[in-house]
């Protein structure tokens, strides 16, 4: 474990020099730091000339044991890649938004001075997804983005020891980012968190496009995309609002793109409203089915039937889900018995 006066990091790749500072390139705010100065995600500084990711290898975990935690595929969410294996997951401390319904608020509102955090180097979070029988490893809990150069260390490793990798991202990142970290980036489930801009400032603390287009980059990379959509009442529940976000998930992506409508529980500092109602869930849902989107789910809904893939074509069910317990039933390599490829990484 390590204290924030260990915390020297590493210096920083994502970074560009101009007049003003130096740059970080990591995500979509851009910050411009001069000497001693940190980023909005408090966690990469100027350090006497030089952008330093002070967290580089720090992870939010229990003090022993094998690190990281192996969950299902399928917690993330993703649902088209790799069902029912398990993905050894890490996340630190921070995060470049500041939404205030944060179910992981305990750690994204954290700075890196506030909590004990463990040092897993790369080497030793990949061999940790052998000894815990992992099939990849995942960056997730808090935005990965921030910690750019561990993600792709740690990655680069993974797929070298042949298992799969995948983020948990709010999608702010950067072209630089794409290029630096996606070839070592195998799936990527990207939060959308509404469909206006002037909410998402309003309560995220970020502007809405960035996301959109770090979707895309990350889907014209070749990464496995998934979306979810935390549904919140009154914030971003509108049909109108949910159409729009349908119609670019099916014309910039593509109308196969995996959307999990989430619902949402009051946290943090968004105790205002109720949980999710599943009604207006099932309408997002449909809303979105109506724009041509051929998998959406209903999530943190155990047990409810858009829980399971079903073939757009012919409704056969591909995947059953119950909680995180997924259970396949036909050939994911193969085809589907009415003809069409199943649209399912394995
Ligand atoms: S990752 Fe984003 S928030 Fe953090 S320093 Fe870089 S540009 Fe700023
Ligand atoms: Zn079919």
């Amino acid at each position: 474990m390590s204290s924030f006066a260990d915390r020297e990091g590493v210096a920083a790749d994502l970074v560009v020099e101009t007049d003003d500072g130096l740059q970080c390139t990591a995500c979509a705010h851009r910050c411009t730091l001069s000497p001693g100065q940190a980023g909005i995600c408090d966690v990469r500084r100027n350090v006497d000339g030089e952008l330093r990711l002070l967290t580089y290898g720090q992870v939010f975990d229990r003090p022993t044991g094998p690190p990281g935690t192996a969950d299902p595929i399928e917690k993330k969410p993703l649902y088209h890649f790799h069902p029912t294996t398990r993905v050894l997951s890490f996340g630190g401390v921070s995060c470049n938004f500041a939404c205030e319904f944060c179910q992981n608020n305990h750690i994204s509102f954290a700075g890196p001075e506030d909590l004990e955090l463990r040092d897993v180097s790369p080497e030793e979070a990949v061999e940790s997804a052998a000894t815990q029988d992992c099939a990849g490893v995942a960056w997730t809990y808090n935005e990965p983005t921030i910690y750019a150069e561990y993600v792709r260390d740690g990655a680069r490793l993974a797929k070298e020891a042949g298992r799969y990798t995948a983020i948990v991202t709010n999608g702010y990142f950067t072209e630089e980012f794409v290029e630096e970290v996606g070839p070592y980036l195998d799936a990527a489930n990207v939060d959308v968190k509404g469909f206006r801009d002037r909410p998402h400032v309003k309560h995220m603390g970020a502007k809405l496009q960035p996301t959109l287009d770090g979707a895309k980059l990350a889907d014209e990379a070749g990464i496995h995309v998934e979306l979810t959509y935390l549904t919140i009442p009154d914030l971003n529940d509108d049909a109108e609002e949910i159409r729009e976000f349908a119609e670019w998930a099916r014309d910039k992506l593509n109308p196969s793109v995996p959307v999990h409508f989430t619902r949402f529980h009051p946290d943090h500092e968004m105790r205002d409203r109720p949980a999710t109602p599943v009604e207006t869930l099932e309408r997002a849902a449909a809303i979105a089915r109506d724009e041509g989107l051929e998998f959406v789910y209903v999530g943190n809904m155990s047990g409810h039937e858009d829980n399971a893939t079903r073939c757009p074509d012919c409704g056969a069910v591909w995947i059953r889900r119950h909680g995180f317990r997924a259970s396949v039933a036909v050939d994911l390599d193969g085809a589907c018995a009415c003809g069409r490829p199943i649209d399912v990484v394995v």
